[in-house]
């Protein structure tokens, strides 16, 4: 599969390109070039292939251990990380860029102890009721907005196939027109997110829904709740995104609320939508767990 949305794949390399790269390489694995070749392909040398194609997708930057327990403990359809985000959106996440983050996102924030603990939310385990992906404050040299997010996924959707994720604007209103938060970026750095909204958090209001949250818990921005439903699309075969709307963060200028939700699951499509206060049976709460008080950062 090529990446989400350049559609690119490996086989439209150019011959040359490929060849001219390969040989750059070649004198460097010196005299194992002969092994590495035949364990590339060796049907048994799958795991193998993986290794060495994440360690090129993240560019040569290294795999902490807190990521690698993080991953191996939440499951590779709930976890996105650098080398998701060349893989699937063609997207290469530099070192340089790390180093310049206000909180060094390498290391993952929440340990075996946060991850095997009970979920103060839906009474399940935090490994298997959340989903962990390393956000991007930019992605293709834009600001990564919701508005941006729609737009990229929707032109995606209507260039390519409905196998992957489409975001649809109900309500009968462009997401474009909801200044301010469109403009709202995601941060560059980790988030844990419920993936369902919290249980018993329908026909409530705002301030009841919030009244609902441990101390170690926010509400995540539309946007972050857009990409967390995307990724899941993108990973799993049968995600679990919610039927129903999770309300976020943002507010319009008239003071709706900005809810993102009611999966498809035949065409695998969530919607954004803007509603005014109140309760609804059809409106939860979106979840994020906050950032321990060690690597909080001005995201
Ligand atoms: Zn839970």
């Amino acid at each position: 599969m090529g990446n989400v949305l350049k559609g690119r794949t490996i086989w439209q390399v150019p011959t040359g390109k490929l060849l001219a790269a390969v040989n750059l390489l070649a004198p460097e694995l010196g005299e194992g070039a002969w092994g590495v070749v035949e364990v590339l392909g060796d049907r048994k040398g799958k795991e193998f292939r993986e290794h060495a194609a994440r360690f090129l997708l993240r560019c040569g930057i290294d795999v902490l251990e807190s990521e690698k327990v993080a991953r191996a403990m939440v499951g590779e359809e709930r976890f996105w990380s650098i080398e998701e985000w060349a893989r699937f959106y063609g997207e290469f996440i530099s070192e340089k860029k790390i180093c310049s983050a206000p909180v060094f996102p390498l290391v993952f924030p929440w340990g075996k102890e946060v991850l095997s603990s009970s979920c103060p939310l839906c009474g399940g385990v935090v490994r298997y009721c959340h989903s962990a992906f390393l956000g991007l404050d930019c992605l293709y040299g834009d600001p990564l907005t919701l508005s941006r997010w729609c737009e990229l996924h929707r032109s995606y959707s209507e260039a390519y196939s409905e196998e992957f994720p489409r975001i649809i604007v109900v309500s009968g209103e462009p997401v474009s027109s909801e200044r301010p938060f469109q403009d709202v970026t995601i941060g560059f750095r980790w988030y844990l997110l419920h993936q369902a909204i919290i249980p018993e958090s329908r026909n409530r209001t705002y301030h009841e829904q919030r009244m609902l949250l441990p101390p170690e818990y926010e509400v995540p921005s539309a946007a972050v709740e857009a990409v967390k439903n995307t990724l899941l699309v993108l990973r799993s075969d049968r995600p679990k995104i919610n039927t129903a709307y999770a309300r976020c963060s943002d507010l319009t200028a008239d003071g709706r609320h900005v809810l993102v939700g009611n999966f498809e699951r035949t065409v695998r499509r969530f919607s954004v939508a803007v509603r005014p206060p109140g309760n609804y049976a059809d409106v939860g709460l979106a979840a994020s767990r906050r950032l321990p008080d060690d690597k909080v950062s001005s995201v």
